[in-house]
């Protein structure tokens, strides 16, 4: 028996899975389809950080896409502190607040100053005291930026915790099968796990499988081309001291020459995920010159830190999000509708919040009647997405560097 489910959704990254928990709570009968770990892609590969937008106001130019993020970080550390939905206080934080630090040249100096009118968390100047022990002896200033960073498989784990009976492993391949009756409309959706089939027949579709959109789309005779990608060449660190617990970004300019997150691994050393230029100029690296120039850029930018013991790695990530004319980054959540289908991008994890806020104003159907969500009892046997593992404990080639 085909069975009615209000929205379907495909992907669970941040965006799928707060939108789950969101139309759950709002009554729909929901459930989400994953086709490999919960958060492959982005939102593992995430430095974690809940923006608020300061980064896009350092070039002292009014970017709309700061004023679509500027709520953001309070909206979350609501949720990160149970006093909010989705609650989240299953959360781990890599840090309460990030740092801000500049290299002494004057262009960076001036980027410090940005246009920061639209901004709701703005940074502070902070005496040599607070200063995190890796920046003491710095030559320069450091400021505080009251943006909480997250442990990315946390937060997908408390979402997926609090939704085991909704989401559901599926093989795209050979395992899912669209029945479209017109452009753009999905009539049902026919999954298969070895002997089992299951039938839906949702009356909304939300794609929200990040890069893996654009083959979804093309599936129901949608134009995958409306997604773009932007690479990263990331960057990883470990082995460092104990005390080089580091959250925040190096500006110079309008860039961020650096972005440090802090993490510990299965092993418990310390690992740095270091992104911000450095990964915008590793798109044409190998990881091996990549490395030897992050480490330049390191050592240049937090001249009193160890590297003495440490490994190093990378991985290659794309960022998937709407096209746009130029190929920059959106200026915040998009979404596209098409017949029942709607395909969503966060831009930033910061905004998936707004992204389930807009697709539910978007929504033009209420829950159906006694809909509920039966999908526990009908897919009991159905296998379920596990979470993904961070970047730093699937990486295979680590290196020293002398
Ligand atoms: C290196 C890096 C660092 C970043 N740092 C930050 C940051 O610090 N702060 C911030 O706000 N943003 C950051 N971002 C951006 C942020 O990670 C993304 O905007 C956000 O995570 C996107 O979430 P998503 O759920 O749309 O996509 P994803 O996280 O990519 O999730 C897509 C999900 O869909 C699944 N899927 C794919 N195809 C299918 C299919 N056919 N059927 C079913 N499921 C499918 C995937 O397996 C995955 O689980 C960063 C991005 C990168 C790459």
């Amino acid at each position: 028996m085909p069975m009615q489910i209000d929205v379907l959704i495909f992907g669970g990254g941040g965006a799928g899975l707060w939108l789950l928990d969101e139309l759950h709570r709002q009554g729909y009968s929901t459930c989400l389809l994953e086709s490999h770990a919960l958060g492959t892609g982005q939102t593992i590969a995430s430095q974690g950080i809940i923006h608020g937008g300061l980064k896009y106001t350092l070039s002292n130019l009014i970017d709309p896409g700061a004023k679509a993020i500027a709520n953001m970080p309070l909206l979350w550390r609501e949720c990160l502190a149970g006093k909010s939905q989705p609650n989240l206080s299953q959360t781990q934080l890599r840090t309460e607040s990030c740092h801000l630090w500049r290299t002494g040249s004057a262009k960076s100096r001036f980027g410090m100053t940005g246009a920061r009118m639209v901004l709701r968390v703005k940074p502070q100047d902070i005496a040599l005291a607070q200063w995190p022990s890796v920046l003491q002896g710095l030559d320069g200033s450091v400021y505080r930026l009251d943006e909480q960073v997250i442990q990315t498989d946390s937060f997908l784990q408390a979402l997926a915790d609090a939704h085991q009976d909704r989401l559901l492993k599926i093989n795209p391949k050979e395992g899912l099968a669209f029945q479209t009756s017109k452009l753009g409309h999905v009539e049902q959706v026919t999954l298969a796990h070895e002997d089992q089939t299951l039938t839906l027949r949702p009356r909304k579709i939300v794609f929200a499988a990040g890069q893996g959109n654009a083959a979804l789309r093309q599936s129901v005779g949608l134009d995958p081309a409306l997604m773009q990608t932007r690479p990263l060449h990331m960057v990883m660190v470990r082995g460092l001291p104990k005390e080089a617990i580091l959250n925040g970004h190096c500006t110079d300019f309008s860039q961020t020459r650096v972005t440090i997150t802090t993490d510990h691994d299965s092993q418990g050393r310390v690992v740095w995920q270091v992104g911000g230029q450095i990964s915008e100029d590793g798109i044409n690296m190998e990881p091996t010159e990549l490395i030897h120039h992050a480490k330049a850029e390191i050592q240049a930018v937090i001249p009193n830190v160890d590297l003495s013991d440490t490994q190093w790695a990378t991985f290659r990530v794309n960022r998937a999000e709407a096209h746009t004319r130029a190929g920059r980054r959106p200026e915040g959540v998009t979404l596209f509708e098409d017949g029942n289908v709607i395909t969503a991008w966060p831009t930033k994890l910061a905004l998936v919040p707004q992204l389930a806020a807009d697709l539910l104003h978007r929504l033009d159907i209420e829950p159906a009647e006694g809909g509920g969500d039966g999908m526990g009892t009908i897919a009991r046997n159905w296998p379920r997405p596990q979470v993904a593992l961070p970047p730093w404990e699937t990486a295979t080639s680590w290196i020293t560097v002398p």
